[in-house]
Formats: structure tokens, C-alpha cells, sequence
């Protein structure tokens, strides 16, 4: 046994290698489709089992030209992180150490280790030090967490305690969202009972960020609870909201302010772009990942909650077979939908360890650099036009060609051009009446040649596609 796992653990390790030492020079796509892929795999489920090895080899052959290449150096669709090495090889041994990590009394050093990695966000995040985090699985669980806590709190101060007793015959709640919100807001709307359309839409300006005086307005006509649902990173935009204002705004009325901040949070780590986030210490809850700009390996994402109370009544799972804890200690399962669960906060630790605060703040500073030079190369272009203010690392691109449905169809074939060539891989995205590229530079191994490799190969693209 002890000789199959050395055979095993070293295998995959070369394996891994082999993978990770080729991104960069293959094609930025899979050269398989979902359903060319699915072919591969589909089978009756197997009678016999075989020999872990052999198996390992075989799935790493078939998946090979699936495999979408996020953790490359040419990377820029949606926003996702390049799942830093240091993260990799961290999540190996959480694998191998096997933790289940709700509780101290089930794997104490994973409890700690988390605890620690709380208190390195708050910090590098600059909020509330007594803010509890609820490590999850991403952006859309955080947004769950977070605005089930605010509404115990919101509830509770109505009158009515919601985690004991549900939705039926309470007050209702107002929810005041941003025009520009990411669709897991909606999703976690839709999963605590509030539903994705009651809502009241706040309109935004031209990059995305919630109109202040607008929800001053919609504020003044409502009674009762309310929360309030900012963003810090515009999904097409990277905007921020006047989180200061808002927070002036909604504090007399008691709301709660929400944030979901998935990749923007991570501007208050470096010096030259926190300002942008200014005001945003007074709201009452944020989310981010750590699957995208920390480049954590998926999954990992950050529910902070100001109020630690309301966030443990909405998470705590009561039973009387569970492990009682000691008052005031940090209860891993506590601050998250699960109960059994991975040990998500060894890869968080592993990396702010790692790369430290300011080598968080040169990545963050540099992505966004890149994004302002990518910007500048492809502006030079005639007929393509960068359609946001770079503010961090989004870019909204457009490719110039009479009504709205021209330019869908020009960009949707520069899109197909560009990952046919693969020098980068890029994704289309609605914004306002156009459909546009959206370019996201969150990548760690993204280098200045990288970003001129793409220039190129988008205005080539550009260029073939006017030329039929
Ligand atoms: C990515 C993203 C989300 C969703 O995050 P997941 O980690 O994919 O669940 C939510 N909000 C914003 C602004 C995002 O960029």
C-alpha cells in the first residue's frame, strides 16, 4: 500500500507539472468542446474498480484537451484567477491531510490556521477587525451568507427573528439594488426567500456605479427594513459605487449596506487604488473571492459580516449531537451554509503568507497597469473603441460598425477569430444595448509581452473580419 501511494502521489505530481510547465505555449482554449469532451467520458458506471494509477493516467489523457488553460499567462475571459502555485500545492496537502474543517474539535489546526487567515483579510482589507468571515465557496455563497446575517439583523430589529421562524407573517424588507448588480446577487435573493424581482433597482451612471441621489430618492418613500446592495468592481466596468455617500444616505433609515465586491475588494490592498473604495469601512457586510484576484485554486470566497452575532444566527447549524463550544470561540461552521467542509482556509493562508502585503499590492497594481496598456494598444486601432473608464483591471471593448446588431455581429466574429487563432482567450458580454468583448486581466502569470501578444492578435482579428 505504502508503495502504491508514493507511486500514486508522485505520478500525479508529474503530471500536474507536465501541465502546468506547458500553459503558455499551447493554445489559450481547449481543443475540445463540452460535447466532444462529454464523448470521451461517457460510460456505464464501471462493475469492477481498477487500479488508482491506471485510472489517474487515463483521466488525465482524456481531460488534457478539455481543459480550459484559466491558469495560463493569455487568460482574459469573465474574471478568474490563475490558481497561484503556492495555492496548489497548499490545497494538495489539505487533500491529503483529509480535515473535515467545521469544527476545532475536528481538525484543530485547520480552525486555527482559518482564524489566522480572518484576522490577515481584515487586515489587508483594512474593515472592521472584529468582522467575522465565513469562509465559502465563492462570491455567489458569500453574497448568501452575508445577506441572510443582514436579514436576521434587519428582521430582529423589526420585531421579528427570521432564523427561528422564517419569512411567513414577517415585515416585509425592502432591498434597494444597484442597476449594474452581478447576477449572484439575484441568486442569493432567490435562495433567502426575498425573491430576484422584489426588488427596488437603483439606476446607475455610464460605468456601472449606483446614482447616489437616485437611491436617496427611493429611500425617502419607504418604511420599515431595508438593505441597501452596493458593489466594489463592476463585472464589465471594474467601477466602484460612491460607498461613503451611500452609507451617509442609508445609515439614518437603519439599513443594512451589502457589498459585493468578488475581485474590486482588492483594491484596498494596494496604496494607489484604495482610494476608490473610499467610505466603503461603513457598510455592514462585503463580499470577495479568493479565487480571483488572490489566486486561490477554486473554490474560495470571503463573507464578511461587521455584526459576528447576526452572521452565527444565521449560519449556526443547532443539534444536540454536534460539539459544544466554548463561548467566544471561532466556530468554523458556524459562519457558513455548510457543515462538513473542506479546510477552505489553508490556501487563503498559503498565499497571503506567500506573496505577503506588498506583493499582493504589486500583482493588483501591475494587472491593472497591463489593463490600461492593453487599453491604449487596442484604442490605436481604428474602429475599436475601449468603452469604460480603466479604472482597475476590466476592459469593455467595442468593434465599430453601424446598429447595434452590426456590432454584435462584428465582435461576436472577432471573438470566434481570436480563439480559433488561441493566442488568448476572450469572452463577449452585454453591456448597456451592445455586445461586447470583455477583457479581464486577473491573472498572476500575465506579463507586459503577454499583454502586446494579445493587442496583436485582437486587431489582427479585427482586421480579418472587416476584410470578408
Ligand atoms: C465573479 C463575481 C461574482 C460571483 O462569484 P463566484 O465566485 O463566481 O460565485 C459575484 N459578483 C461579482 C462582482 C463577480 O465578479
Amino acid at each position: 500500500m505504502r508503495g502504491n501511494l508514493r507511486e500514486l502521489l508522485t505520478r500525479t505530481l508529474e503530471l500536474a507539472l507536465t501541465y502546468r510547465e506547458g500553459l503558455g505555449s499551447g493554445l489559450a482554449r481547449p481543443t475540445l468542446n463540452y460535447h466532444a469532451a462529454r464523448e470521451r467520458f461517457l460510460a456505464s458506471m464501471p462493475d469492477t474498480g481498477m487500479d488508482p494509477a491506471q485510472m489517474l493516467e487515463e483521466l488525465a489523457a482524456l481531460a488534457a484537451p478539455g481543459l480550459m488553460p484559466t491558469a495560463g499567462p493569455r487568460f482574459f475571459g469573465w474574471v478568474m484567477g490563475a490558481s497561484h502555485p503556492a495555492g496548489v500545492a497548499a490545497d494538495w496537502l489539505v487533500s491529503a491531510w483529509g480535515q473535515n474543517a467545521g469544527y476545532q474539535s475536528t481538525a484543530p489546526a485547520a480552525a486555527a490556521i482559518e482564524e489566522v487567515a480572518e484576522s490577515w483579510l481584515l487586515d489587508i482589507f483594512d474593515l472592521p477587525r472584529d468582522s467575522a468571515i465565513g469562509f465559502t465557496t465563492g462570491a455567489t455563497v458569500a453574497n448568501v451568507t452575508c445577506l441572510a446575517a443582514a436579514r436576521s439583523h434587519v428582521l430582529r430589529a423589526a420585531g421579528w427573528d427570521p432564523d427561528a421562524d422564517g419569512l411567513f407573517g414577517a415585515p416585509p424588507v425592502h432591498v434597494l439594488v444597484g442597476e449594474g448588480a452581478h447576477s449572484s446577487i439575484f441568486s442569493a435573493l432567490q435562495l433567502i426567500g426575498f425573491g430576484r424581482n422584489r426588488v427596488i433597482s437603483i439606476s446607475m451612471d455610464d460605468q456601472g456605479r449606483m446614482i447616489a441621489p437616485a437611491l436617496a430618492e427611493a429611500l425617502q418613500h419607504l418604511e420599515g427594513p431595508r438593505i441597501v446592495i452596493a458593489q466594489a468592481g463592476q463585472i464589465n466596468t471594474g467601477a466602484f459605487d460612491p460607498f461613503a455617500e451611500i452609507v451617509e444616505i442609508a445609515r439614518p433609515g437603519g439599513a443594512w449596506v451589502h457589498v459585493d465586491g468578488a475581485f474590486g475588494l482588492w483594491a484596498r490592498a494596494a496604496s494607489s487604488l484604495k482610494h476608490l473604495t473610499n467610505g466603503i469601512e461603513g457598510c455592514d457586510s462585503w463580499v470577495a473571492d479568493g479565487h480571483k484576484w488572490l489566486q486561490v485554486p477554486y473554490d474560495s470566497g470571503f463573507a464578511i459580516v461587521r455584526h459576528r452575532e447576526a452572521l452565527l444566527r444565521a449560519m449556526t447549524q443547532w443539534s444536540s449531537y454536534l460539539p459544544i463550544i466554548a463561548d467566544g470561540d471561532r466556530v468554523p461552521a458556524n459562519l457558513v451554509p455548510e457543515l462538513s467542509r473542506r479546510a477552505r482556509g489553508i490556501p487563503v493562508y498559503a498565499l497571503l503568507k506567500t506573496l505577503g502585503r506588498s506583493g499582493i499590492a504589486e500583482m493588483v497594481e501591475n494587472h491593472c497597469r497591463l489593463a490600461v496598456r492593453l487599453a491604449e494598444r487596442l484604442a490605436r486601432e481604428p474602429g475599436i473603441r475601449v468603452l469604460n473608464d480603466v479604472a482597475i483591471n476590466q476592459l469593455v471593448v467595442g468593434f465599430s460598425r453601424g446598429n447595434a446588431d452590426a456590432r454584435k455581429t462584428a465582435t461576436e466574429a472577432v471573438i470566434a477569430r481570436v480563439l480559433q487563432e488561441g493566442v488568448l482567450f476572450a469572452a463577449g458580454a452585454q453591456w448597456g444595448e451592445d455586445w461586447v468583448m470583455r477583457l479581464s486581466v486577473t491573472s498572476g502569470a500575465t506579463s507586459e509581452a503577454d499583454i502586446d501578444l494579445a493587442a496583436d492578435a485582437i486587431i489582427d482579428a479585427w482586421r480579418a473580419v472587416q476584410a470578408v
